[in-house]
């Protein structure tokens, strides 16, 4: 660790305690950053977290949807985006008003809105859900006469495969995810015929179709301790790596592409961070009425856990 580096951290973690802050890091965060972070997870593991804490301060490391979820999980505690242009592409392919537009269409249609989406597009959905519980939370509305699944066609079409009912797909994309082709996982196989590969359900379906396993972040955390295997490709954005190698040092993990980088996940860094605590900008805060929307499909969707 640079001498820098130990300064940067030095003065987070006393401003942090002076200030009761936790620290929550997207397992897509720098490695720093997931080494300074209280705790590491997926979007799921994240609000769960969020919602538990008895800390005053949030300092979400990770993209605005999900500081957004934090806000609407905790109204009464602050929290923190250390920058502001950390945004979601996949998020911003669907607002508010197009998808009441959409519902206009489909007005017998079930809302389910994945979590990377904006607090007024999940205040517009019934119930939300991420990439570690979908499956779970749709095959729960076997009543719905129609289901319309927003913003992620690919997390929507491998819920819909798994499931065997068809639902109605928005067509938003992962622009990270959707670097990662056939032919990379082809190659790697036949490079590293024992190896396992596990790969993250926004890919393409004919990325998924080649995987051992489909799995959230958070699942390939769990993947990655419980098999045998020696060497696991990972078809997910590469910062999630870092945990991996950390966590699992006898084992050997193989990117599936080095161009799965998300750049707006890797604008938050120590010094932003420490600016964050410094100035306690930038705090995200949901609206009261877009909150109270947004919470129903949320809470809907962590009764299912
Ligand atoms: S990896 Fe994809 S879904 Fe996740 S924040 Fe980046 S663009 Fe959004």
């Amino acid at each position: 660790m640079e001498n820098t580096d130990a300064k940067l951290i030095e003065k987070i973690k006393t401003l942090q305690q002076r200030k009761n802050a936790i620290i929550l890091a997207h397992n897509y965060q720098l490695g720093e950053i997931q080494d300074i972070a209280d705790f590491v997870g997926d979007s799921l593991e994240l609000s769960q977290k969020a919602a538990k804490t008895d800390a005053d301060v949030i300092v979400f490391c990770g993209v605005h949807f999900m500081a957004e979820t934090a806000s609407i999980i905790c109204p009464d505690k602050v929290v923190l985006l250390p920058d502001l242009h950390a945004g979601c592409p996949m998020a911003d392919m669907i607002t508010a008003q197009r998808l009441q537009e959409k519902k206009k269409e489909y007005p017998k249609a079930t809302v389910v809105c994945y979590v990377n989406t904006t607090a007024a597009v999940k205040a517009k959905s019934d119930v939300c859900c991420t990439s570690a519980n979908g499956v779970r939370i749709v095959e729960k509305l076997a009543d719905a006469e129609q289901i319309l699944f927003v913003p992620d066609q690919y997390l929507g079409s491998y819920i819909a495969s798994k499931i065997g009912r068809e639902m109605i797909l928005w067509p938003g994309f992962c622009s990270t995810h959707i670097r990662i082709q056939p032919q990379d996982i082809l190659r790697l196989r036949a490079e590293h015929p024992q190896a396992k590969v596990v790969v993250h359900p926004e890919c393409r379906p004919e990325v998924t179709a080649l995987a051992d396993a489909v799995l959230s972040t958070g699942g390939m955390i769990r993947f990655a301790h419980e098999t045998e295997a020696e060497e696991i490709i990972i078809g997910t954005e590469v910062g999630i790596i870092h945990r991996l190698r950390k966590e699992n040092p006898g084992k050997r993990f193989i990117p599936a592409s080095e161009q799965a980088i998300c750049p707006r996940m890797k604008l938050i860094t120590l010094d932003t961070v420490l600016w964050s605590l410094e100035t306690m900008a930038h705090q995200v805060k949901v609206p009261e009425r877009t909150r109270l929307k947004a919470k129903a499909a949320v809470d809907k969707m962590l009764e299912v856990g």
